[in-house]
């Protein structure tokens, strides 16, 4: 869709307005062609960031090309205030030096070629280009300038949560400005100011989201894991079968819907949910329905909460596994971390003590 929008853009009214000696078909050829090289060069800016995320051991999640520009997600970011510069910077970087090289083809193609539409298109293809790297270098969170900013100020006060609220601060400025800018282009009859007050509103809701986290684990600092799991949860035995503890749970009244499961030796091997159960084989050992321990099912029950937090995104029926000194300690849900939020929220630290022990219920032997 955005294709054909700037091919439609640039066949209807760039090239004939520019070069207005060719036939409908060639402005159409030309049109899609350096559309597609667009698209090409904002692929080009997404994937700088992520290929140099990859080198700094941060798995990309994925790459987005959309209507107001490209977005590239991360796993979890990467761990130092440099490594997170250089992401950043690495996509505007890009894209400059594409605007430049356009330039120099321009500078290098017959003028004449293609009735003259070559240049046309060289030409629009470096300003597309060179205003893609700038705007993003704009200081402002969620753009790249605003990354580099953060890291900057990360950096040099060694405040990660205070650096993304302060560029997050810059970047809520930024997208009132561009909505306020777009009306006014809007009043002066220019239907341009449309896309301006999209990308503020854009802008503004993704820093208003940024500061508000970056507030939230301002006030967790010093939490730990063990001060907001539910301990002693509802075990699962990885042995028995589905059938047996869907058994059991009815049996107990337990009203968990995540079960950590500990294999013979109660060693924790994993997290089943209601869900995985209902979708295994009744006569299936749980073990085998088990989404195993990775990096993002699996905590230290001393380490800090937003450590966790940074690097998993839980969501509703998930759970974190919670190890201390290699035995289950107990599980991380949803609700526990709501629970702590709305607790900082209130100015009080979630502590070990005040953990959720009514919701705990009985083990299986
Ligand atoms: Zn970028």
């Amino acid at each position: 869709m955005i294709l054909a929008l700037l091919a439609a853009l640039l066949a209807g009214n760039v090239l004939p307005g520019a070069a207005g000696d060719a036939t409908a078909p060639v402005y159409w050829i030309v049109a899609i062609t350096v559309a597609a090289v667009l698209m090409v060069s904002l692929l080009a800016h997404e994937l700088a960031h992520a290929l140099l995320a990859r080198r700094f051991g941060v798995r990309v999640k994925s790459v987005t090309l959309w209507a107001l520009g490209g977005v590239t997600t991360f796993d979890e970011e990467p761990v130092t205030p440099r490594a997170n510069a250089l992401v950043a910077a690495a996509g505007p970087v890009v894209s400059l030096v594409l605007g430049g090289l356009f330039v120099v083809a321009a500078r290098c193609v017959d003028p004449t070629w293609l009735y003259g539409l070559a240049i046309v298109a060289l030409n629009w293809l470096a300003a597309m280009n060179v205003l893609l790297g700038l705007f993003n270098l704009l200081p402002a969170a969620p753009l790249d300038g605003g990354r580099v900013l953060r890291a900057l100020l990360w950096a040099r006060t060694g405040d990660r949560d205070k650096a993304t609220a302060m560029a997050a601060a810059v970047g809520q400025a930024l997208g009132f400005g561009l909505i306020g800018w777009g009306f006014v282009t809007m009043m002066s009859g220019y239907f341009s100011g449309v896309w301006l007050a999209l990308v503020g509103w854009f802008i503004l809701g993704s820093a208003s989201a940024e500061r508000q986290q970056a507030q939230v684990f301002g006030k967790l600092r010093g939490v730990t894991v063990r001060d907001v799991m539910t301990p002693h949860p509802v075990i699962a035995p990885g042995w028995w079968t589905v059938d047996a503890f869907a058994a059991h749970l009815a049996d107990d009244g337990v009203r968990h819907r995540v079960f950590p499961v500990v294999d013979f030796e109660g060693r924790p091997v994993g997290v089943v949910g209601l869900p995985e159960l209902a979708g295994a084989r009744s006569a299936a050992r749980i073990q085998d329905a088990v989404r195993p321990l990775d990096r993002r099912t699996r905590a230290d029950a001393a380490e800090p909460l937003t450590d966790v937090l940074r690097r998993t995104t839980l969501r509703p029926g998930g759970a974190v596994a919670v190890v201390e000194d290699g035995k289950l300690a107990g599980v991380l849900t949803l609700a526990d971390i709501s629970r702590a939020v709305d607790l900082s929220r209130l100015g009080v630290k979630p502590t070990a003590g005040s953990a959720g022990s009514a919701e705990s219920g009985p083990s299986p032997p």
